[in-house]
């Protein structure tokens, strides 16, 4: 079991005079550095690969990765050997996340572009780690075993008293995780924070049983021009709901997230009586790498 801090529900309906319920699950209190979702998306991995008896975890990323960090800190945790196969040249000053990577012993092999996106896994690998022993993850934690984790998840916080629960998508496998635990009187949406991902509807659905293909909905209006892309309307927004709730938020996933739910409130999207319940995803690591003075916090 992969153990994390303690996380919470923060209600947000009074601060605003909400006519509708907004709570907030605050899975970024779950570890400084590690997305909060990450931990019970790896779950399901790392169980089976301690059932397997496999010494040691592979994953693919980019530099910025939250899922290479997790793998990395999860594996270091439950004394796994870890590797991070990484898109592109190594470059010269590596990103904050690749040094958390490394703090975390994970070892890293940079490979071109379009070796990456045929996801091979260098000789020197299997040179230094017996293949056998090696366990494989997707890139961003993509698969079935990434939805088992959130089913404890869900019990644990009394996630059915909600009728939406909201989360931002980048794989989808969170989104999946919600939605294969969800009840029949519940809706599950997903802001997708890559631009015009129209394939992410199947990639989804590829990972549910027949009967929970229409338990989702993806809005794809969202984006700000694309994955890690801003505008400055974003960060003021950022700003502002910390102001008023102190919850930071990060520019990549969640900023988009909560903007998203405040834009849908104001267009009167949730019928009378709904009650919704934001999942914060964390990701605040990724806030790093922009420029001094544009968050407040
Ligand atoms: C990875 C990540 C997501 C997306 O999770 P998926 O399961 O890939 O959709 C959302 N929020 C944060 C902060 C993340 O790091």
């Amino acid at each position: 079991m992969i153990s994390f801090d303690s996380i919470r529900i923060d209600s947000i309906t009074s601060l605003y005079k909400f006519h509708t319920i907004v709570d907030v699950l605050r899975l970024d209190l779950a570890h400084p550095v590690i997305s909060g979702n990450k931990w019970f998306k790896l779950q399901g991995y790392f169980d089976e690969a301690l059932a397997l008896g496999k010494k040691t975890i592979l994953t693919f990323g980019g530099a910025y990765s939250n899922h290479i960090v997790a793998t990395a800190a999860a594996a270091k945790q439950l004394n796994l050997y870890s590797i991070g196969i990484i898109r592109g040249e190594q470059p010269k000053s590596l990103s904050q996340t690749l040094i958390n990577a490394q703090e975390y012993e994970m070892e890293l092999f940079y490979i071109s572009r379009e070796a990456y996106s045929r996801k091979e896994i260098p000789e020197l690998v299997f040179e230094k780690f017996p293949s056998k022993e090696i366990y494989i993850i997707n890139e961003g934690g993509y698969g079935v075993n990434g939805l088992k984790g959130f089913e404890q998840l869900y019990k644990d916080h009394h996630f059915s008293k909600y009728t939406h629960i909201l989360v931002a998508v980048g794989t989808g496998t969170t989104l999946a995780g919600l939605t294969a635990v969800a009840q029949d009187h519940q809706q599950i949406m997903g802001i997708s924070v890559l631009k015009n991902n129209f394939s992410l509807q199947q990639e989804i659905e590829q990972l549910l049983p027949p009967g929970k293909h229409n338990r989702f909905t993806l809005l794809h209006d969202y984006h700000f021009g694309g994955y890690a892309k801003v505008k400055g309307e974003l960060f003021h927004f950022m700003n502002d709901f910390y102001s008023t709730t102190f919850i930071p938020t990060d520019f990549v996933y969640t900023g988009k997230l909560f903007f998203a739910v405040f834009d849908l409130l104001k267009k009167d999207y949730f019928p009378a009586g709904s009650s919704l319940l934001i999942i914060h995803s964390g990701g605040l690591q990724g806030n790093h790498s922009l420029r001094n003075g544009t968050l407040i916090f």
